[in-house]
């Protein structure tokens, strides 16, 4: 069955979007798994004695960040099997030496993906959701900033696109709509596995 990256900036609402399709996958019928790489990678620093945050996770050495997100990469290619399987993760993580590509040509290769997602929604209701969600350390952003950020996802998406042949579909997390953007997604993952 195939993998689905799904992509979106901090604060987009991606987590939330894919908890809502795992509803609406159970009602219609699709086995669907959800993993999130930047647990994945937790998990592999965790057992390498390093419990981190995981918004602390970008900020470490870009050796260890890019050993650990290849094991990862390993890690999530072994999770294949009958159902679709979800990769909520990014095009993109702001390092301390700057943006960084969530998926660089080993760990598109390792994980083949058969359609590329990004979550969008609008720059003003990014920055209040990065404002008022508090169980995380979101980077702050201006309107300016978040829109910079939201084309250099595009850029990047476009690249991952041509490197796997795969498609890119944006969906828009409007404000109390992630249910309709779940549909969406769902829409097009059944017509794909149909
Ligand atoms: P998230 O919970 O999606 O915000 O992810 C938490 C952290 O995991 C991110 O801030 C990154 O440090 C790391 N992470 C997630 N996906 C990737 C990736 N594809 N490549 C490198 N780091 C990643
Ligand atoms: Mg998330």
């Amino acid at each position: 069955m195939p993998t689905v990256i799904v992509t979106g900036l901090p604060g987009v609402g991606k987590t939330t979007v894919l908890e809502a399709l795992k509803g609406v996958s159970e009602r219609g019928g699709l086995s669907i798994s959800v993993v999130n790489f930047g647990t994945v990678m937790s998990e592999i620093l965790r057992k390498r004695g390093m419990a981190l945050d995981r918004d602390d996770i970008r900020r470490q050495d870009m050796a260890l960040q890019r050993e650990v997100q290849e094991e990862a990469a390993r890690e999530i290619s072994g999770m294949k099997g009958d159902g679709v399987l979800i990769v909520d993760t990014h095009m993109f993580v702001k390092t301390d030496s700057g943006f960084w590509p969530g998926l660089p040509i080993n760990v598109l290769s390792k994980l083949s993906p058969s359609l590329l997602v990004l979550i969008e929604a609008p720059p003003e209701e990014i920055a209040n959701r990065r404002r008022s969600d508090k169980s995380r350390r979101r980077d702050e952003a201006s309107r300016a900033l978040i829109e910079q950020e939201l084309d250099w996802s595009r850029f990047l998406a476009a690249a991952c696109s041509v490197m796997t042949g795969a498609p890119v579909k944006i969906i828009s997390n409007e404000p109390g709509k992630h249910l309709e953007a779940a549909e969406e997604l769902f829409g097009i993952i059944s017509r794909m596995v149909r």
